[in-house]
C-alpha cells in the first residue's frame, strides 16, 4: 500500500447525506487515497445527538457534539448540517482554523455566499459545493472549470425534483395538484411542510448560485423573482398539452444584452415548455440543467438532483478535488464576480407569452382583445377560440387561447390589467411564460 500523506477530514452532520459520505469515506478509503493522492482520515463527525439511529453503521466513537474543537487541525471541513447557523460560523471558523471546505448547503451559499468566499479568499482556503445546485449532477465544476473559456448566455433549470415529480404526474396522469402533493409526502418525495419546494423557494436559492457562477456577478438571494406551482391546476395542464407544451418549474439565469450594456435576469417559475425541448423529457423527480453557452452551444446536464447516497457522490468529489489541491499546493480557481452584472427587475424581461381568457361570446369581442393587446405593445401570434357555454338567448362564454410574440413583462401584465377590466373578459384564467426558444 502506497505511504501516502494523511489529511484530517472533520465532517459537520451525518443526516441523508453526512452519513452516506461517513459510509464511502470509510468503505472506499484505499481508492479515494489513490484518487486523491492522501488518505482522508475521517477525523469525527459532528451531529446534534450523538446517540441518534443513523442511516449506516458508522463506529460509536466518531460522533461529537463538538464541532468547534473537530474542526481545528482538520485539513478538510465537510459541512453537511444545513441550515445557516450554526453552519456558517463553523465554515468561517474552518477557513480560518486553515481548512478547505465542502459543503451542499444552498440554503447558506444563496443567502451568504459572499462572506464565506471573502472569508476563503482572505486566507487562500477553497470552497467546494459542488452537491449545492443540483445534487448528484455535475454543474457547478463544469460552469466553473469546463466553460471557464465561454459566455454562458442562458441557464434552464429542473433543479427541484419535488416539483417536478408532481408536476410530471398532473401531466401524464391528469391528476389535480393537491391530490399528487398528499402522494409526494405519502412516498417522501415531498416534505411534510412543502413551502420551500412548490413554492420555489429551494429553486431561486440554487438560481441564484448558478447565477452568480455562470455570470461572474453576485446574485443576491432578493433578485431572484420566484413564483412557486400551487397555481398550477388540472386544466392548465391540459391546455398545455392541448398546444404541445408541458408545465415545468425552471430555474431560468439569462444574459440579456442591450445597446446600453449587458445585465442578467435570475427568475424561477412555472414556464410552458415544447415537448420537443430536452427540458419537456426530464420526469419524475428528476433534474436536468440547460445551459446555452455562446461558443459550446446547447448543453444538458441531466440525473438526480437530491438522494443521500447521489448527493454523497458529488460530496466526495469535491472531497478529492480539496485533497488534491492540499498535496500540490497553490490557489485554486476562487469565485469570481469581476463582471458584477446588474440584476433586471422581472418587469424589464422579455418572453412569450399564453394567455388563457374567458370572454363573452359576441361580435366584436376577439376585436376589443385583439386592439387591448396591440396598444400594449403585446403582439398576437396565436389565437384558438372554443366555446365554453352556450348562452340561451345570454351571451355565452368561449376561451380565448392566445400565444403572443416576445414582450416586455411589464407591458404584459399591465395588458392583462387592462385585458380584466375591459368588460369583456369574464375570467383571466391564467398567463404563463413561454421558455425554451
Ligand atoms: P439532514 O438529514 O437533516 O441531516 C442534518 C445533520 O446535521 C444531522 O446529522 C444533524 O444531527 C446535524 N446537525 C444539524 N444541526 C446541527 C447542529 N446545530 N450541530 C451539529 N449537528 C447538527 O440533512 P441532509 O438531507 O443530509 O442535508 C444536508 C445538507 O445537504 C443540507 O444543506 C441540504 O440542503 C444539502 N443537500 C441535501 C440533499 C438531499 O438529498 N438530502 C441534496 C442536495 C443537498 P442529528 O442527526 O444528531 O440531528
Amino acid at each position: 500500500m502506497t505511504d501516502y500523506r494523511r489529511l484530517r477530514v472533520a465532517l459537520l452532520g451525518a443526516g441523508a447525506v453526512g452519513s452516506q459520505v461517513a459510509a464511502l469515506l470509510r468503505q472506499h478509503a484505499d481508492e479515494l487515497a489513490d484518487r486523491a493522492g492522501a488518505r482522508l482520515e475521517l477525523a469525527g463527525i459532528a451531529v446534534r445527538d450523538v446517540d441518534a439511529k443513523r442511516d449506516v453503521d458508522l463506529p460509536r466513537e466518531l460522533f461529537t457534539t463538538d464541532a468547534e474543537s473537530l474542526i481545528v487541525g482538520s485539513d478538510i471541513v465537510i459541512e453537511l448540517m444545513g441550515g445557516i447557523e450554526p453552519a456558517r460560523a463553523y465554515l468561517l471558523h474552518a477557513i480560518n482554523s486553515g481548512a478547505d471546505i465542502v459543503t451542499a448547503n444552498k440554503a447558506l451559499l444563496a443567502t451568504h455566499g459572499p462572506e464565506i468566499f471573502d472569508a476563503a479568499d482572505q486566507v487562500g482556503a477553497e470552497v467546494y459545493y459542488e452537491a449545492a445546485a443540483a445534487g448528484a449532477i455535475p454543474i457547478i465544476r463544469p460552469l466553473r472549470d469546463s466553460l471557464a473559456g465561454d459566455r454562458v448566455q442562458r441557464i434552464m433549470g429542473i433543479v427541484n425534483g419535488t416539483t417536478n415529480y408532481i408536476l410530471d404526474r398532473m401531466d401524464t396522469e391528469g391528476a389535480e395538484f393537491s391530490d399528487v402533493l398528499a402522494d409526494a409526502q405519502r412516498l417522501g418525495y415531498a416534505e411534510a411542510d412543502p413551502t420551500a419546494d412548490v413554492e420555489g423557494y429551494d429553486a431561486a436559492q440554487k438560481a441564484a448560485i448558478l447565477a452568480s457562477l455562470a455570470f461572474h456577478t453576485t446574485v443576491p438571494l432578493e433578485a431572484v423573482h420566484r413564483e412557486g406551482i400551487t397555481s398550477i391546476d388540472k386544466s392548465m395542464m391540459d391546455a398545455a398539452r392541448h398546444a404541445g407544451y408541458v408545465i415545468k418549474l425552471l430555474a431560468v439565469c439569462e444574459r440579456l444584452v442591450e445597446a446600453s450594456g449587458e445585465s442578467i435576469s435570475v427568475r424561477v417559475y412555472p414556464a410552458l415548455v415544447d415537448r420537443k425541448h430536452p427540458l419537456a423529457s426530464v420526469h419524475g423527480a428528476n433534474n436536468a440543467v440547460f445551459v446555452q453557452a455562446e461558443a459550446a452551444g446547447n448543453l444538458m446536464f441531466y440525473g438526480a438532483g437530491a438522494g443521500g447516497v447521489q448527493t454523497a457522490s458529488a460530496v466526495l468529489g469535491d472531497v478529492v478535488s480539496a485533497a488534491r489541491r492540499h498535496i500540490a499546493g497553490g490557489v485554486g480557481v476562487g469565485e469570481s464576480t469581476l463582471a458584477n452584472l446588474p440584476i433586471v427587475p422581472i418587469g424589464r424581461v422579455t418572453t412569450r407569452y399564453q394567455i388563457t381568457l374567458e370572454v363573452d361570446d359576441q361580435p366584436g369581442v376577439l376585436a376589443t382583445v385583439a386592439s387591448t393587446l396591440s396598444d400594449g405593445r403585446v403582439s398576437i401570434a396565436t389565437v384558438e377560440q372554443t366555446v365554453v357555454s352556450a348562452g340561451n338567448g345570454e351571451p355565452g362564454v368561449a376561451r380565448l387561447v392566445i400565444g403572443t410574440h416576445k414582450a416586455v413583462e411589464q407591458d404584459l401584465s399591465d395588458t392583462v390589467e387592462r385585458l380584466a377590466a375591459s368588460g369583456v373578459v369574464e375570467r383571466v384564467v391564467s398567463v404563463l411564460r413561454v421558455e425554451g426558444d
